[in-house]
């Protein structure tokens, strides 16, 4: 059974919030061995390229990993591909459906 506390601060892990998830999802690599969980917000290298309104903003303070000193075209390929991945995690987990007529996502629970 995996551990569902996160490595880095120790709190339980949702899998929507599951880093290792997202880099399954993202890399298309579903052997990506999944035996420790960790918050995308823990994990700043991948979080900073996830870009949207249902997500915190995230940067990474490390030189070798912030997307601010990275080129422009890199920046985008990374966005699109974290973001999208994160999109397909929420759905993927529960979190989100979407909607059958007009293909949008939709956050459960939130007031049609
Ligand atoms: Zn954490």
């Amino acid at each position: 059974m995996r551990d569902i506390e996160c490595d880095k601060c120790g709190e339980s892990v949702k899998r929507n919030e599951d880093a290792t998830w997202l880099e399954a999802i993202a890399k298309n690599n579903n052997s990506i061995m999944l035996h420790h969980a960790r918050h995308i917000l823990c994990s700043p290298s991948r979080a900073q390229y996830v870009v949207h309104d249902d997500f915190e903003k995230s940067v990474d303070y490390r030189e070798e990993y912030d997307k601010r000193l990275k080129p422009k075209k890199t920046v985008d390929r990374l966005e699109k591909m974290w973001t999208e991945a994160w999109v397909q995690l929420q759905v993927e987990s529960g979190e989100w459906k979407v909607d059958k007529w007009s293909g949008e996502l939709k956050a459960l629970g939130e007031p049609q």
